[in-house]
């Protein structure tokens, strides 16, 4: 997803409200693995070809259509940006909130800002404190921001940081308890730490079965020694 963003203010300016728009639009809806449709982008893609009206200008169309129509089984079906309506439907108070707010351009979210205030934008907004994390490190990651970011601490990352630290998982009902450990592992930039922990908890400690025996955290894992000596 961050190929989109990266590199959008080389693309004429005509393009670059759009592509802005259109990632924020994919980030906000954070798919996970058994939405099937792993790529965002498709959504957002045949969401533009389906209701071109959207293109150049997507918040304020959204904003500018009755909450109770965008609410609708209408809309939901006829969008497809999401398997549940949760998702769908809060993109109207957001588009609200970008048009008001931002005159509909994502880019005024982050112009000139830090992370930190990019942060503080994006959940005001109701981006999610989660998923704002992961969009400012997005944008950091494309060097649009800068300053130190937090992981977004989703199950994988709740899962190894949990495991390792403390010897089991972190609920995800507390995100805050593994972004804590990673600032005291990282202080420098904890959002550095959200890719190496997001692979190893995608591939390696997985929730059913952590394969220990290819872990690069084996020996300073906490899970794995109290396991061990078990
Ligand atoms: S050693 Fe095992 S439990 Fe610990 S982080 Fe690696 S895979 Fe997870």
């Amino acid at each position: 997803m961050w190929g989109a963003i990266c590199g959008y203010d080389k693309r004429p300016e005509t393009e670059q409200k759009h592509i802005a728009n259109a990632f924020l639009l994919a980030c906000l809806l954070d798919y996970r693995r058994r939405d099937k449709i792993d790529d965002p982008w498709n959504a957002v893609y045949k969401f533009f070809e389906n209701g071109p009206e959207f293109r150049d200008d997507l918040w304020r169309k959204i904003y500018e259509t009755p909450e109770e129509e965008w609410r609708s089984d209408f809309a939901f079906r006829r969008h497809k940006l999401h398997r549940e309506r949760p998702p769908h439907n809060r993109l109207w108070p957001i588009a609200e909130a970008i048009t008001y707010w931002f005159d509909g351009d994502a880019r005024l979210i982050w112009k000139d800002k830090d992370a930190f205030s990019t942060l503080a934008r994006l959940h005001w907004i109701g981006a999610g404190e989660q998923i704002s994390r992961m969009i400012v490190g997005a944008l950091k990651d494309c060097g649009y921001v800068k300053g130190k970011g937090d992981p977004k601490a989703d199950v994988r990352i709740c899962r190894v940081i949990g495991r390792s630290i403390l010897g089991e998982a972190i609920p995800t009902s507390r995100p805050f308890s593994a972004i804590r450990i990673c600032r005291e592992i990282h202080p420098d930039d904890p959002w550095e730490l959200d890719g190496p922990l997001w692979l190893l908890g995608e591939k390696t400690c997985t929730s059913i079965a952590p394969d220990c025996d290819r872990c690069y955290l084996r020996e300073r894992c906490a899970y794995f020694q109290k396991n061990r000596t078990m």
